[in-house]
């Protein structure tokens, strides 16, 4: 039976993982969230770890009072998490959301494990950094977002040379169609309303702004070592191609099925064998038509922002990233309108103090420099 340390476990992510486990028998060694201890303690009741880190203090003291009947053992702050990923168990699935996911996974690489990752701003912001240590670990990153894993899951099987492009799938979001007058004063909510994926408050509101699929695209860039300019974004409204390559000899091959985390998550967990998945199969008669366009990056503008980012490389990446992560929380308050995320994030593309070789240290003053940008507005 493998055991499993899930950071982010009471989250969109998490949450479906638990179900995984719950289904097949993983053993869930120790769980990891950011604040939400009535769920942490319901789940921790349920699969037992030996240890649950809270990122949040006074969460944390709370968790270790509800707990203090069981030998389940609270830690906190990020070094806690950081040690619960080091703990015992041979795959971390981190599914934290942000930037404060990266040190959690150079943790857990440090340890040797290998890692499930659903948490991309790891790689948008330290991906050279995670794959050099991953490297010199010979530890194996083995993508949970559903079009890294669909590449994935093309790839298999083919000589590493032969990609010569990735087919990026993205589903164009709430606001398919639209163009920037119409996006003028949309509502939280109207961003919140997802129409394929049911996911956490800031990758939905990613998805509404294409911002999503420019993190996808750095991603996708330390993934597959290619170069921003061979991945080829399609906007395909029914979330059926998850994504796929095309190889040096014309093939194309994509992986397909029903919009659903749980088949990525499964697949991470089991790689490289697979099991029987007890959720809805793909019925592609019932389905249809599928289609494929290119995106709108006039209207979208985080899209091609973060493909500027990637191109420039060193710290610009994280700097986008920093700015959205911000300006999606001051939206998501009402703080700030639907449009003006993009103009934050290109404005810390802009100011970015960049630099070709950096340090972990670096990555964290660049975020920060970027979140005080949009802290400003
Ligand atoms: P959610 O917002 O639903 O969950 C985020 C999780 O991270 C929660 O468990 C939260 O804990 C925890 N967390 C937040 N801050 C910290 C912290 N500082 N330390 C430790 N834990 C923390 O997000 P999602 O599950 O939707 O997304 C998670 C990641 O997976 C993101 O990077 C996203 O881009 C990626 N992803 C998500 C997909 C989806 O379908 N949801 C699809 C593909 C990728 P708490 O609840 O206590 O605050």
């Amino acid at each position: 039976m493998k055991s499993l340390i899930i950071l982010g476990s009471t989250g969109s992510i998490g949450t479906q993982a638990l179900e995984v486990c719950r289904r097949d028998g993983y053993r869930v060694t120790a769980l990891a969230a950011g604040r939400n201890t009535e769920l942490l303690e319901k789940q921790a009741r349920e699969f037992k770890p030996a240890v649950v880190a809270v990122f949040n203090e006074n969460a944390a003291r709370e968790l270790a009072i509800k707990l203090k009947d069981t030998d389940i053992k609270v830690l906190s702050g990020v070094e806690g998490v950081c040690a619960a990923a080091q703990g015992e168990g041979e795959i971390v699935l981190n599914s934290i959301v942000g930037i404060a996911g990266l040190r959690p996974t150079l943790a857990a690489i440090e340890a040797g494990k290998t890692i499930a990752l659903a948490n991309k701003e790891t790689l948008v912001t330290g991906g050279e950094l995670v794959n050099k240590a991953a490297r010199e670990k010979g530890v194996k990153i083995l993508p949970v977002d559903s079009e890294h894993s669909a590449i994935f899951q093309s790839l298999q099987g083919t000589p590493e040379k032969s990609l010569k492009k990735i087919l990026l799938t993205a589903s164009g979001g709430p606001f398919y169609g639209k163009k920037r007058a119409d996006l003028e004063n949309v509502t939280v909510k109207e961003a919140l309303n997802h129409p394929n994926w049911s996911m956490g408050a800031k990758i939905t509101i990613d998805s509404a702004t294409l911002m999503n699929k420019g993190l996808e695209v750095i991603e996708a860039v330390h993934l597959f070592g290619v170069t921003a300019s061979q991945i080829e974004v399609l906007v395909h409204r029914q979330s059926i191609v998850h994504s796929g390559v095309e190889l040096s000899d014309g093939a194309v091959i994509a992986q397909l099925g029903t919009p659903d985390m749980r088949l990525p998550i499964q697949y991470a967990l089991t790689y490289p064998e697979r099991s029987d998945f007890a959720f809805e199969h793909l019925s592609l008669s019932d389905i249809g038509t599928l289609t494929f366009e290119k995106p709108d990056l006039d209207t979208f503008r985080c899209l091609g922002l973060c493909i500027e980012a990637i191109n420039r490389g060193g710290l610009a990446p994280t700097a986008v990233n920093g700015a959205n992560e911000e300006a999606v929380r001051l939206f998501l308050e009402g703080k700030i309108k639907f449009l003006q995320i993009a103009d934050l994030v290109e404005k810390a593309l802009v100011n970015v103090n960049n630099k070709r070789e950096f340090t972990l240290e670096d990555i964290l003053e660049a975020d920060k420099a970027a979140r005080a940008i949009s802290l400003k507005v």
